[in-house]
């Protein structure tokens, strides 16, 4: 008998069909013989539609509340999930995220769980009960409920994996794996039937959205290996584990993209020490996560400074770099957030020469200008216009020779 996590994305549990489809899915598991746990996340675009809701009370709703507020979509799908699987005939209990034990520091919308308690789940799948967690969700240690951030179901799931031991976490999702890109803009792109933890960390910190970085940060740390797989079909996903990337490992092996990162310009600031602590410590004091930056190299003592952040930040970010570039005494403030970021990634990177001439010389081919550069041993990354995103992606998969055969 085995202990399987089962972790559900939005679309799976888009409507009461597919809610029964996936209660016939853990069903065929569980009357398999293996212990069952669910996590579930909200139905699609109900997490989206709150967040609306909210906004239009106010353009900035307390963070504590939003939490109390994004919390009920999970709460929703959970019970819905546990009375359809009861309405079959089978012992079914949902859990809220407090209740299964998972319990996170106090940062709203974007909480670090710190600890899974788990005795209720356990206790329940020693009665043999299918248990069904609410994903996205858990408590600080006054009792306030928290949320995990965009995506938090996935960590959730690996989490709780992680604290029961669990004998396979699998992450069901609208797509069949993890592709070489995402297969919704690049049908070209190629699924992988395995991904090293390190690659995929870095795909999803550039963008990957079907996995959330923290539950690849968590699966490395406590080596749990999660299949993605489609929750539409039966085929087998991809793993991602701990798996060698070997010598033969493509040089490139995945391109991705984010959209959601603003570029902000601070023009002709004084070149002088100081100048660019002043400005991310403000920055970094209102909890704002720098990206990208780059300085130009000083012309009469006088520099431009650029960095990205992410797009939701960038009101409050251009309101800091205006006050901090008046009193460094900057020329103007600049702010751009219809961009986005391409980058190709891959462990063979690091043995070879000429990656970015290459990515350079495919953007140069479709006329897209980069407005920013950064790299790193296994990757790199250019910022350029948002509209352009699609065909970017599309032209380096192509150029580093990742289509898939026709
Ligand atoms: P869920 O609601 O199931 O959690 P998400 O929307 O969070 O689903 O994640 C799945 C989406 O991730 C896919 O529909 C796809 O558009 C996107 N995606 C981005 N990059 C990739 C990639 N390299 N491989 C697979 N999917 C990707
Ligand atoms: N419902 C949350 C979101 O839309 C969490 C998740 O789906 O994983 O981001
Ligand atoms: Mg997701």
């Amino acid at each position: 008998m085995g202990l399987i996590v089962k972790e559900f994305g939005g679309t799976a549990v888009g409507d009461l069909d597919r809610i029964r489809n996936v209660a016939n899915r853990i069903v065929k598991t569980y009357t398999a013989g293996n212990n069952v746990v669910v996590i579930l996340s909200a139905m699609a675009g109900i997490t989206d539609g709150l967040i609306d809701m909210a906004h239009k009370i106010t353009p900035s709703p307390d963070k504590r509340e939003m939490d109390v507020l994004l919390a009920t979509g999970e709460q929703t799908s959970a019970a819905l999930l546990s009375i359809t699987l009861m309405s079959m005939g089978y012992p079914a209990s949902s859990l809220l995220g407090h209740q299964a034990g998972v319990m996170t520091n106090c940062a709203f919308g974007d909480a670090r769980i710190v600890d899974v308690g788990a005795s209720r789940i356990k206790e329940y799948i020693n009665n043999r009960r299918i248990v069904i967690v609410a994903g996205f969700q858990g408590c600080d240690e006054e009792g306030n409920i928290t949320t995990l951030g965009r995506g938090g179901s996935d960590t959730s799931a690996v989490a709780i994996a992680a604290a029961i031991d669990a004998d396979s976490c699998e992450i069901y999702t609208d797509v069949d794996g993890i592709y070489t890109a995402d297969p919704n803009i690049c049908e070209k792109a190629r699924k992988m039937n395995k991904v090293s933890f390190d690659e995929m960390l870095e795909m999803a910190s550039l963008g990957a959205k079907v996995l959330q970085i923290r539950s690849v940060e968590l699966a490395k740390k406590y080596n749990v290996p999660i299949h993605v797989r489609s929750s539409f079909n039966e085929e087998e996903g991809t793993m991602v584990m701990d798996v060698d990337s070997d010598m033969e490992s493509p040089v490139v092996s995945g391109v991705t993209h984010n959209k959601n990162e603003a570029r902000i310009t601070i023009k002709t600031v004084p070149d002088q020490p100081g100048i660019a602590s002043k400005i991310f410590s403000a920055i970094a004091e209102a909890g704002i996560l720098v990206d990208m930056i780059i300085q130009s190299s000083p012309t009469d003592n006088l520099n431009d400074l650029s960095f990205t952040v992410p797009k939701k930040d960038f009101k409050e970010a251009m309101k800091i770099g205006k006050r901090v570039g008046s009193e460094i005494g900057a020329k103007d403030v600049l702010g751009e957030d219809s961009v986005a970021k391409v980058s190709v990634t891959g462990v063979g990177m690091k043995s070879h020469h000429g990656v970015a001439a290459k990515m350079f010389t495919a953007l140069a081919n479709e006329n897209i200008n980069i407005s920013m550069i950064s790299t790193s041993e296994i990757r790199i990354s250019c910022v350029i216009e948002e509209k352009y995103a699609e065909l970017a992606v599309r032209a380096l998969h192509s150029a580093f020779g990742l289509d898939k055969e026709e």
